[in-house]
C-alpha cells in the first residue's frame, strides 16, 4: 500500500484539483497534509489534514480534523478514531483513540468565535510584510501570501545572502527567526537511510529560506526594522 503527501508548506494554498486527477489516474491514495493552511481550505474528495495547534491561524491547543467529501471515508475514519466502535461496543477495524478532547473543543469554538478577528491580525502582519518587501528584489515571499491567504508564520526565501547570513544579522538585532525545516527532513537522522530521489529545490530551500517574526499584534513600526535589518544584510 502507497500514498502520496502533498504538503502545503507553510498554508500556502493547495491545488485540490490536481490531486484529485493524479489519484483518479494512478489509483494512488491522496492525503493532503494541509497543517497550516486552513485560512484556503476546502472540502473536496482527495482528504486534507489540518492541524490546530496553538501556532496556526485557528490554535485551540493541540488536535486537528480531517477535511473531506467523501461521508464513507470519514465515517471509516470516525470508527478508527474511536476504538473501532461503529453502533456496537464491538472493535471492528483497526482504531486507536483519536478524539479531540471536551476542553480543546471548547477552546476551539471559542477560538472560532473570533477568528475574524485573529485572522484579521495575522493578515496585517503579512499585508506589512510584503510591502516593506515590494522594493527588495532580493527578498521572495510565498505567491499570494498576505493577499489570498494569511498564515500564523511569515517566511521569506534571500538567494544572497542566504538564511544562515539571515539569521546572524537578526540576532545581532536581537531578532528572532527560525529556520522551519532545520536542514531538510532528508538530513534528519531519523530519515536520511531512507531511499530518495534528488533533492535539488529542497536543498536550495534550505539555503534560503528563514521565518520571520510573526504574531497578530506585532507592531508595523517593528516589522518596519526587521525587514530595515533583512534589507541592509541583502544590500
Ligand atoms: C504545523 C504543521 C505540522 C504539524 O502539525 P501538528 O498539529 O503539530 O502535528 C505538519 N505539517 C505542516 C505543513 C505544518 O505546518
Amino acid at each position: 500500500m502507497a500514498a502520496v503527501i502533498p504538503v502545503s508548506p507553510f498554508g500556502a494554498p493547495i491545488d485540490f484539483a490536481s490531486w484529485q486527477a493524479f489519484r483518479d489516474e494512478t489509483g494512488v491514495a491522496v492525503v493532503i497534509d494541509a497543517a497550516a493552511a486552513f485560512d484556503t481550505i476546502c472540502a473536496a474528495s482527495v482528504p486534507a489534514v489540518v492541524s490546530l495547534h496553538a501556532t496556526k491561524v485557528l490554535g485551540i491547543g493541540e488536535g486537528g480534523f480531517v477535511v473531506a467529501t467523501d461521508a464513507n471515508f470519514i465515517e471509516e475514519l470516525q470508527k478508527r478514531a474511536n476504538f473501532g466502535f461503529w453502533g456496537s461496543r464491538e472493535a471492528t477495524v483497526r482504531s486507536l483513540n483519536g478524539k479531540i478532547s471536551e476542553y480543546a473543543a471548547a477552546v476551539g469554538l471559542a477560538a472560532l468565535d473570533t477568528s475574524p478577528v485573529t485572522r484579521a491580525g495575522f493578515a496585517r502582519v503579512a499585508r506589512t510584510y510584503r510591502e516593506a518587501f515590494a522594493g527588495e528584489p532580493r527578498i521572495v515571499m510565498q505567491p499570494g501570501f498576505g493577499e489570498c491567504c494569511v498564515a500564523s508564520t511569515v517566511v521569506v526565501a534571500a538567494e544572497k545572502p542566504g538564511a544562515e547570513a539571515l539569521a546572524r544579522a537578526l540576532a545581532a538585532n536581537r531578532i528572532g527567526s527560525r529556520r522551519w525545516c532545520g536542514g531538510g527532513l532528508h538530513r534528519h537522522a531519523a530519515f536520511e537511510q531512507f531511499p530518495r530521489h534528488q533533492t535539488t529545490h529542497s536543498d536550495m530551500l534550505v539555503d534560503r529560506v528563514i521565518g520571520l517574526p510573526c504574531w497578530r499584534e506585532l507592531p508595523n513600526e517593528d516589522i518596519a526594522q526587521i525587514c530595515d535589518v533583512v534589507a541592509s544584510v541583502c544590500a
